[in-house]
């Protein structure tokens, strides 16, 4: 491979931000993005969205809600390393592309609100990065104001996530006397609101404050002390391997806010960030980014970013290789060669056009209904596919039909269409065939319906059948339908397979009591 190619893929970082709604996940992005240049000031993230795309019909679901319904994507460079950060949308209405994109990234952030600790939906996007095994990094964040102590918010970690964790820096008081971060891995003290050149102090070899400071005579800084000699004695050494291999996730703390901190832990975590990773392929083969072909995944397919159009684009990351626009690339799905004429590149909410991009970037190409999620595009005419993305269990469902009957071929290739996009999930009863959509969140039935009436012309009408918990089948031969009930749905998945859709937990477990030879299980 080019040498000048292989350096540009090993100074790629790509990662996603995870976090509970309001931890402080955007005020962390437009910091991050500030120190690479990538916006003048720090504070315009938000405020684009009303912007360039404001006549948009998609962002007017974004609009009326206040929130992002699609991830995007920010890439900047920083410390000679080139930075991807994979938005995740942060409202508690997020769905399967926010799981999926998670498939998309190297590592993770995870950002923790001091004063609330680990909330619920920190804890799923958590599962699924712990799942794959990617290394998570957590910064603590508003330690500007009064929080949970630093010592509890560790053990919380490690109960809640049942991670190990190691604190690469400590607080030294909290809130009004939050007076900085005794920093374990630079061996200094960073002070919180001082001016740069004042804002280190050294610490001496027994860890203590190297030179006289009124800091010295605080209990802030005698606690911390204390806490810090503890954490030395009893807790968890640093393990690079570990975090590598997500089994240990290092802990920052500080304000984002106030911007305190943020630039310690961007400098410490591109030391110990994953460069892009190698992806195994369905035919065992495992896929090295430096591997000179050029192949990605789709994980996402987002429709209607250009009102005037009504393209889609369908979001790749890049395995291995360069992509260049223009380039030939097979589809592995259909076989299908074609040459690639348009393809974008996400920088801050902009779109610009992309000519070269190489392993650990993602590009947008554009669709017109060629691409699936999970789909494989490979350079030149040799083609494979990567393994699949895994189905997400929804929890929200719906009963949908089309409001005007005559309408019924069109709402059913509308279905066929999203469902296959991977906007929504389908499911039929048994006999009368009703239609039964599932979902991770709220929003994408919104996001459905609003796509049915605007793309296929449908008006649809959705009953809420509200939460269930959804349970495929290992020994489906076994299954009766007289096992069914008012609180134990059967249904069929888009594959045809067998669904049981409970009531609840306890109804799930009173099931299982009741038919212990029926295997059940879930997706993740
Ligand atoms: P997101 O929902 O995770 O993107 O959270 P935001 O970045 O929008 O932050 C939610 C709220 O918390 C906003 O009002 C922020 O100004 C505030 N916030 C974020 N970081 C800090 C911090 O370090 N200290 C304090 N006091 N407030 C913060």
């Amino acid at each position: 491979m080019d040498l000048k190619i292989k350096d540009e893929i090993l100074k790629r970082r790509t990662f996603a931000i995870i976090s509970h709604p309001d931890a402080g996940k955007t005020t962390i992005t437009e910091k991050l993005l500030y120190f690479g240049g990538a916006i003048r000031d720090a504070g315009t993230v938000k405020g684009k969205k009303t912007g360039k795309f404001a006549t948009s019909d998609w962002m007017e679901i974004e609009k009326q809600r206040g929130i992002s319904v699609t991830s995007s994507v920010m890439q900047f460079d920083f410390n000679n390393c080139r930075i991807n950060i994979l938005d995740t949308p942060g409202h508690q209405d997020f769905s399967e592309d926010t799981y999926r994109t998670l498939m998309a990234v190297d590592s993770a952030v995870m950002i923790v609100d001091a004063a609330k600790g680990i909330e619920a939906q920190t804890l799923k996007l958590f599962k699924v990065c712990r799942m794959r095994g990617i290394p998570i990094f957590t910064f603590i964040n508003k330690l500007d104001r009064q929080g949970k102590e630093p010592l509890e918010l560790m053990e919380e970690l490690e109960e809640v996530l049942g991670i190990q964790s190691y604190a690469m820096n400590w607080p030294i008081g909290m809130g009004k006397e939050f007076l900085g971060i005794y920093d374990r891995f630079n061996n200094r003290i960073e002070q919180f609101r001082t001016e740069e050149e004042e804002r280190y102090l050294p610490l001496d070899e027994d860890g203590e404050l190297a030179v006289d400071h009124p800091m010295k005579k605080t209990s802030y800084y005698t606690q911390a002390m204390e806490d810090i000699m503890l954490l030395n004695e009893a807790g968890n050494d640093f393990d690079k391997e570990k975090v590598l291999s997500g089994d240990l996730t290092p802990v920052f703390f500080g304000s984002a806010l106030t911007n305190f901190g943020v630039q310690t832990f961007l400098e410490t975590y591109l030391q110990f960030a994953p460069t892009p990773q190698p992806r195994n392929a369905d035919n065992g083969e495992v896929v090295d980014p430096l591997t000179e072909e050029f192949s990605g995944f789709i994980f996402k397919i987002q429709a209607n970013m250009n009102p005037a159009h009504r393209d889609r684009i369908a979001f790749v990351r890049i395995v291995s290789g360069k992509f260049e626009r223009g380039m030939n690339v097979t589809l592995a799905r259909t076989g299908k060669n074609f040459k690639v004429t348009q393809s974008t590149q996400f920088l801050a909410d902009d779109r610009e056009t992309v000519d070269v991009a190489v392993a650990g970037d993602i590009i947008g190409l554009y669709d017109v209904g060629n691409y699936q999620i999970g789909d494989t595009v490979v350079g030149g005419k040799k083609a494979f596919n990567y393994e699949k993305l895994p189905q997400f269990t929804p929890e929200l469902f719906v009963k949908v039909t089309a409001k005007n009957v005559l309408k019924s071929k069109h709402f059913h290739k509308g279905i066929l269409q999203l469902v296959q996009e991977g906007a929504i999930q389908y499911y039929k009863t048994l006999h009368t065939e009703e239609v039964i959509l599932g979902a991770v969140g709220q929003l994408q039935f919104e996001v459905f319906e609003h796509r049915m009436k605007n793309e296929y012309n449908v008006e649809v009408r959705m009953e809420p059948i509200g939460s269930k918990v959804a349970r495929w089948i290992e020994n489906e031969e076994d299954v009766k339908e007289s096992m069914t009930g008012p609180r134990s749905m059967l249904v069929r998945d888009r594959y045809d397979q067998y669904v049981f859709l409970f009531e609840n937990e306890f109804a799930t477990r009173w099931f299982q009591d009741k038919y212990e030879h029926i295997k059940l299980y879930n997706l993740l």
